[in-house]
Formats: C-alpha cells, sequence, structure tokens
C-alpha cells in the first residue's frame, strides 16, 4: 500500500476545523496589529538558507532538503520563513518604504528531522516579521501579537521567556569565555556539543544531554554593554506594561545563528508532546538583512508550529466541526425532486445545508443529519411536496414543526445561535 512519507501527515476533514480557527485568529490578529501577508516560494537557492540560517546550525547542517534542479543547481526546501522573507525585502526594496514593514507568513516548512511526536519533517507555521525599526517596543509588540493569538486560541497558560543574546561582537566576546570555561571538560560533552564547541558554542546551553555538566558555565549577560542591557530591559519594561507574564530565563538562545539582543520563546507543559515542549518563539536579528545583501536594517520576529497548536487545541477539544444549519430528509421521487431548489436557495442565502446523496430510507437519512452535526433535519415526503411544506426538526430537543417551504430560510436564519 503507498504511504505518505516519513515525518509527513495528511491533515483530515475531521481536523481541518482546527487549522481554520489557527489561520482565522491568526490572519485577524495580524490585521489588527497592521501586518501584511506575503507569499515566497516553497524552494529557494540553497546558498539563502546557509547564509541565512547559518552553516553551524543543526538546519543547516543535518536537516535540509537539497535537491539539483535540471540545470544542476542546489536548490533546498526551505526549513524556515525568516530567509525567504529577508530576500524578499531585499530583492524588492521592501526596506526602502519610509514606514516600518511588517509581513506575515503562513505555510508548510520542511526540516529532515527524526520524526517524533510535535516534529515533522514537514509542518507548518505562521510568522511575522518587522524591518526598520530597532525599537525595543517592536520587539514587545512582536511577543504581544504572539501572545494575542495564544490568548484567542485559549492557550493563554503557555509559558513565554525572554533573554538577551547581545550583539555579534558581544556574542563573540563571550563565546571566547564560554569555551575557555568548558575545555576542561569538552571531553565529557555529548558529540554534538563537541563539535558544537568549535563551531556554535552558544547552542551548547540549551543541550539537554549536558545540562547538568554545563550548569554553572558563565552567563552571557556578563559581557552585554551598556547599549544591549538598555535595550533588553526597555524590551521586559514594554512586555510587562503590556500586562504579559514572562521570565528571564539567561540560558535561552535560539537554534538558528542570525539573532541579536531579544531571543524569546513559548512552551506548553511537557507531556504534550513527549519530550518536545515549544510551541513559538523568534527574536530580533539586526544583521541578516544587510547579511543577505540589502542595507543595515533592524528587524524582529517569530513564528509558531502549526501542528503545535493543533495539537494544544486537541487536547482542549477546540475547535471542532462546525454545524450545518440543516439536512434535508427527502422521503420518495417527488420529495427529492422538491429539495432540489430548496438545497439551492437555502445556500445562496448562506445556509451550511446538506442531504443524503446515498438516498437512504428515512430513518438512516435521520441518523445522516445527527452524524453530520445539523442544527435541523428538513423533513420533506409526499404530504409536504403536496402542502408545499416541510417538517422543521431540532435534532437536539426533537421538537418539530410544519413549516411552508417560502419560510424555511427565515425560520432557519431566525434560530441561528
Ligand atoms: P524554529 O524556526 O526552530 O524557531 O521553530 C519555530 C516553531 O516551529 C517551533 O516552536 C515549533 O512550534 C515549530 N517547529 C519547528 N520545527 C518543527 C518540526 N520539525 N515539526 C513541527 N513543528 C516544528
Amino acid at each position: 500500500m503507498l504511504q505518505k512519507p516519513k515525518g509527513t501527515a495528511d491533515i483530515l476533514p475531521t481536523h481541518i476545523n482546527r487549522w481554520h480557527t489557527i489561520e482565522r485568529v491568526v490572519r485577524r490578529a495580524c490585521q489588527r496589529y497592521d501586518y501584511q501577508e506575503l507569499r515566497t516560494p516553497i524552494f529557494e537557492a540553497t546558498d539563502l538558507f546557509v547564509r541565512g540560517v547559518g552553516q553551524a546550525t543543526d538546519v543547516v547542517d543535518k536537516e535540509m532538503f537539497t535537491f539539483y534542479d535540471k540545470a544542476q543547481r542546489s536548490m533546498t526546501l526551505r526549513p524556515e520563513g525568516t530567509a525567504g522573507v529577508v530576500r524578499a525585502v531585499v530583492e524588492h526594496k521592501l526596506y526602502a518604504a519610509a514606514d516600518v514593514q511588517r509581513l506575515y507568513y503562513v505555510g508548510p516548512m520542511f526540516r529532515y528531522e527524526q520524526p517524533q511526536s510535535g516534529r515533522y519533517r514537514q509542518f507548518h507555521q505562521w510568522g511575522i516579521e518587522a524591518f526598520g525599526s530597532a525599537s525595543p517596543l517592536l520587539d514587545a509588540e512582536t511577543i504581544a501579537l504572539g501572545h494575542d493569538v495564544l490568548t484567542q486560541l485559549g492557550i493563554a497558560h503557555a509559558a513565554l521567556e525572554i533573554n538577551t543574546v547581545g550583539t555579534a561582537a558581544e556574542r563573540g566576546r563571550y563565546a571566547q569565555r564560554l569555551r575557555a570555561h568548558v575545555a576542561p571538560i569538552a571531553d565529557q560533552l555529548c558529540s554534538d556539543c563537541r563539535a558544537r564547541l568549535g563551531r556554535n558554542p552558544l547552542r551548547i546551553l540549551d543541550c539537554k544531554k549536558d545540562a547538568a555538566l554545563l550548569q554553572d558555565v558563565p552567563v552571557l549577560m556578563d559581557d552585554l554593554g551598556a547599549e544591549s542591557i538598555a535595550h533588553f530591559e526597555a524590551v521586559c519594561r514594554h512586555v510587562a506594561a503590556m500586562g504579559i507574564a514572562f521570565v528571564h530565563n539567561r540560558r535561552l538562545v535560539r537554534g538558528l545563528d542570525y539573532y541579536t539582543h531579544t531571543a524569546f520563546e513559548w512552551s506548553v507543559p511537557v507531556d504534550t508532546f513527549g519530550s518536545i515542549h515549544a510551541i513559538g518563539g523568534g527574536g530580533r536579528y539586526d544583521d541578516l538583512v544587510a547579511h543577505l545583501g540589502g542595507p543595515h536594517t533592524p528587524a524582529v520576529g517569530l513564528a509558531f508550529g502549526i501542528e503545535r497548536l493543533a495539537r494544544v487545541l486537541d487536547a482542549q477539544c477546540v475547535g471542532e466541526r462546525p454545524m450545518l444549519d440543516a439536512c434535508f430528509v427527502a422521503m420518495g421521487d417527488a420529495a427529492v425532486e422538491a429539495i432540489v431548489p430548496m438545497l439551492s436557495s437555502c445556500r445562496r442565502a448562506g445556509l451550511a445545508v446538506t442531504f443524503d446523496a446515498l438516498h437512504r430510507k428515512p430513518k438512516a437519512q435521520l441518523k445522516f443529519a445527527v452524524r453530520a452535526q445539523a442544527r435541523y433535519a428538513v423533513i420533506v415526503g409526499d404530504d409536504e411536496v403536496a402542502a408545499h411544506t416541510v417538517v422543521l426538526k431540532h435534532l437536539a430537543t426533537e421538537r418539530q414543526q410544519i413549516v411552508p417551504q417560502e419560510q424555511l430560510i427565515t425560520m432557519l436564519h431566525a434560530s441561528e445561535e
């Protein structure tokens, strides 16, 4: 039997409503904060991710879906959204606009990871990016938008951690100090961390295997200059003023290379996905636009995993199939003919209605109406055809009444919650 590729998922009709709920909430929230959608290609030149995400990251080092096209150019299915957005901002000179550019995206991403609960090879992200301002208020606004979406989805209990990773120069100084501190115990570290120590030492801070060994490492805060500290303090002040709870996690670093200053992450209790608990995160990346060929343009963004949001909603039983307004039950050939124009006029009037396309016996049609989660069954037999009426049955209470056909739409609309 043919099967879907490892690490991918079919989103079945039983689940799609959760996805629609998330996408609706996300798009409305973006609109309220004046973010506009940008759609970029699903594959890009491999070099974009090598330069934009960072050679020494797990994503680029181990997880890219890379292939050669027919002209032997190396292409990669995008593993994250920011690099493509920045490429588009540079290519279309969106940075030249007088105002801050606030952009968002929703779509599939690809990482060749070991699949497990909550971790896929094809997954979906919603992300936002704002270009053109170094104001700490924009960092706070980014966090507020993420927080609003979580609140509207009923996931306000997610824990928010914030940290600063300073500037590239400050991080460089800290990396040297960290390396020197860890050198005496380097041979006790896991093989991943030994490799990271050479190329990307900050990443050892969030290694779960070596957490106990690395408890007393120096903290990055001590290498930060006054400007970086002032920026971080302003972000924390603004986030607090917005009424958003968070903790300062001094060891929070993010997986991708391009962050400067603010880094933040939301997580849910570990048992939601086994060992994984991050649902979204982001930060400031003031150097990336210049790094990818544009002028110096400060920027800040975030990304959430939609599968993970959907899983949290699953656990909370939120966003199940929406109710249909009515299901038609037609008893006999004349009744089938009679419901045809009624179905059309109901749908044109904005009502969600269906009928049993298997034309089963009336009892089975009524059972189908219940399974389809219709509010009403609209029952039509020979008598109703002759009298131009229908029997309108409220399925939850089983109350029924005879209604003239021309009043059906008004009755269904009037009873909408
Ligand atoms: P990142 O781009 O690594 O910061 O990831 C941002 C968010 O995307 C994470 O918090 C997850 O919710 C989601 N995410 C990242 N990788 C995966 C994956 N392999 N499968 C499902 N969701 C993921």
